[in-house]
């Protein structure tokens, strides 16, 4: 599983201008009634966007044409909305965090150290390699096809595809 910046043009939400070439804008996930929403815009526009319940944020430059080499999604951004979920208990943002653990396991950030039952539940527990510290994770029943449903929303989310696949689909 990997995700890659997405290519298509992208307008600020504000002033409503497509990023140039090699631009670098501002893209904000807005916690809304329980659900993500992404939002970008334009450095100027950033300041300009008044209040809102941010849940992360992060910078984008877009790529030069022609773009010869895909991009990796920046693992920031993936590991810094891992960390915000820690003590979400939405079904949705569970589901969230379990495939961004498994994202960030492949990236060695996070190591599988072990994993326990509780109420009916399994829990992976990883030790966070970047800050020494370990955490748990609640492992959903989901089936390979979930899995990548859900890698498929996050990735429309920070703006990259998924590409590869989970297991041996
Ligand atoms: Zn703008």
């Amino acid at each position: 599983m990997e995700w890659y910046i997405n290519k298509g043009s992208k307008v600020c939400f504000l002033c409503e201008r497509t990023f140039a070439e090699e631009e670098v804008y501002l893209s904000a996930l807005y916690d809304e009634d329980n659900a993500f929403v992404r939002k970008d815009f334009c450095e100027e526009c950033w300041d300009k966007k008044g209040e809102g319940n941010i849940f992360s944020h992060w910078k984008t430059k877009v790529p030069k044409k022609p773009e010869t080499v895909q991009r990796y999604a920046n693992i920031d951004v993936f590991y810094d909305l891992f960390n915000k979920l820690e003590n979400e208990e939405d079904v949705s943002r569970v589901n969230f965090r379990y495939v961004l653990s498994l994202y960030l396991m492949r990236k060695k950030v996070l190591k599988l150290k072990t994993s326990h039952k509780s109420n009916g539940n399994e829990y992976l527990v990883l030790h966070n390699v970047r800050e020494d510290r370990d955490t748990e994770v609640l492992k959903p029943q989901l089936n390979k096809e979930e899995v990548l449903a859900v890698t498929d929303e996050i990735g429309k989310l920070v703006n990259c595809e998924p590409q590869a696949s989970v297991g041996n689909a």
